[in-house]
């Protein structure tokens, strides 16, 4: 490691504990004193973005800097992943020297590769806006407060299921290997560990929650449950909530870094506005601006993900916070959505709904081929009946038309291998 990295590490550690007050103490800004603070940011990344930036160069005579406000950004046209790709040093500052860079390497589930250089304190916001996050529920915590957590490990065959990161005071514990076999692993870990906090994908704290559940387990330890990266299914929900009693806290980001969203205790979703600005496009896709990354700004970034609309604008949250809440959930990523006969998207919501009706199945995956064929699997609680199997077929036929189906009784949903998740729905429909 370069000499440069090994100095950024140690000032990021720096950086979080100076910090972490200061950042914890936004939540409390006005809606006016919020707004300020981000027309102050933005109006930075800007400055950069149009004197140091090749693509945004020619923006410069559009902005108006002695007037600024939030608005100027609708000036900027919406950039995504593929006009970056075709030329990425348009994007980066040129007063930087790109072999010094550090960089994020996006996972995306279409497998081409990107990354986004990181600013300076990059690693130490994110590190901070998690800890912050655990303190959207009921209680706070400081830095390093222990954790659980069960996600982002996939240990190899005849290595420990469980792990110590001691730097973040991290717990982890393996989602494959959440099973009657090494359930006294995940007890000792717990009681050593002494965490309030438990952090994992929706699946991973829903598949461990049925296992408690199963063998009358309490932990009353945890306090609040942080899940993220994949969609929490009102199933899942419902079964996590009401066993643990707790706060479940739900969170949205990317590896981009350029939005974070979390849960608050009353459910809704807030956005960090000291860290990016979320907007809402038209078709409910999530446009992200990055109020930090000074070296690839990431203005009216196109994520792909798509958010579940609120139905009223400028709510406020009976928490006090005055952070905007921008959607009311996450539907999911543009490869989750399922389409129907002539190609019409399905709001994958429905799918949902149609699965609360079947309490006895576990799990579930549903493939959608090119030529709109559904492969679909299916764990169980308990055994389907002929009749339960047929409403089911009914029911997806009913929302996709006449498309092939077939659904198949597997043990077990398996999680894939690259990114540790559990996909529910995956379409590989080219539009
Ligand atoms: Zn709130």
């Amino acid at each position: 490691m370069k000499l440069s990295h090994v100095v950024n590490k140690f000032t990021n550690i720096v950086y979080t504990y100076l910090k972490y007050s200061e950042y914890l103490k936004f939540q409390s800004k006005s809606a006016s004193d919020i707004k300020l603070y981000q027309e102050r940011k933005l109006k930075r990344i800007l400055t950069i973005a149009v004197n140091k930036v090749p693509y945004y160069k020619p923006y410069k005579s559009e902005i108006d800097f002695d007037n600024f406000s939030l608005q100027e950004l609708k000036k900027l046209p919406l950039i995504n992943k593929d006009i970056i790709r075709q030329n990425p040093l348009d994007f980066i500052r040129e007063d930087k020297n790109i072999n010094n860079l550090q960089w994020k390497s996006t996972s995306g589930s279409s497998g081409k590769p990107f990354k986004v250089p990181k600013h300076y304190f990059s690693d130490a916001i994110e590190v901070i806006l998690g800890y912050r996050a655990w303190s959207f529920g009921k209680f706070s915590y400081r830095l390093r407060e222990p954790a659980i957590v069960i996600r982002s490990f996939s240990p190899k065959e005849n290595e420990p299921i469980h792990k110590r990161d001691i730097i973040r005071n991290f717990w982890y514990l393996s989602p494959y290997h959440i099973n009657d076999g090494h359930l006294p692993i995940f007890l000792k870990t717990f009681k050593k560990s002494q965490a309030k906090v438990l952090k994992g994908y929706p699946s991973s704290v829903y598949i461990l929650t049925l296992l408690l559940k199963k063998h009358n387990i309490k932990l009353p330890q945890i306090q609040t449950i942080i899940t993220s990266s994949e969609t929490m299914l009102p199933k899942y929900r419902n079964e996590i909530e009401s066993y643990w009693q707790c706060d479940v806290l739900d969170w949205y980001g990317q590896n981009e870094r350029t939005v974070t969203v979390q849960q608050c205790s009353y459910g809704n979703y807030h956005n960090n506005d000291d860290y990016g600005i979320c907007e809402i496009d038209t078709d409910n896709t999530i446009i992200a601006t990055s109020l930090n990354n000074d070296i690839m700004p990431l203005l009216r970034y196109h994520t792909n993900d798509k958010a579940i609309p609120l139905h009223e604008k400028n709510i406020t949250c009976e928490c006090g916070r005055a952070m905007h809440i921008p959607f009311k959930g996450i539907e999911g990523r543009q490869d989750d959505i399922l389409y129907k006969e002539g190609k019409e998207a399905i709001p994958t919501i429905n799918f949902y709904n149609l699965m609360e009706k079947f309490q006895n199945i576990k799990q579930f995956y549903i493939l959608q081929e090119e030529d709109l064929s559904v492969n679909m699997e299916i764990s169980e609680n308990q055994p389907l009946n002929d009749n339960e199997l047929l409403q089911l077929k009914e029911g997806i036929i009913q929302r996709l038309g006449n498309v092939p189906l077939q659904i198949n009784v597997v043990k077990e949903i398996q999680r894939n291998k690259q990114t540790d998740k559990v996909k529910i729905i995956e379409s590989k429909v080219k539009l």
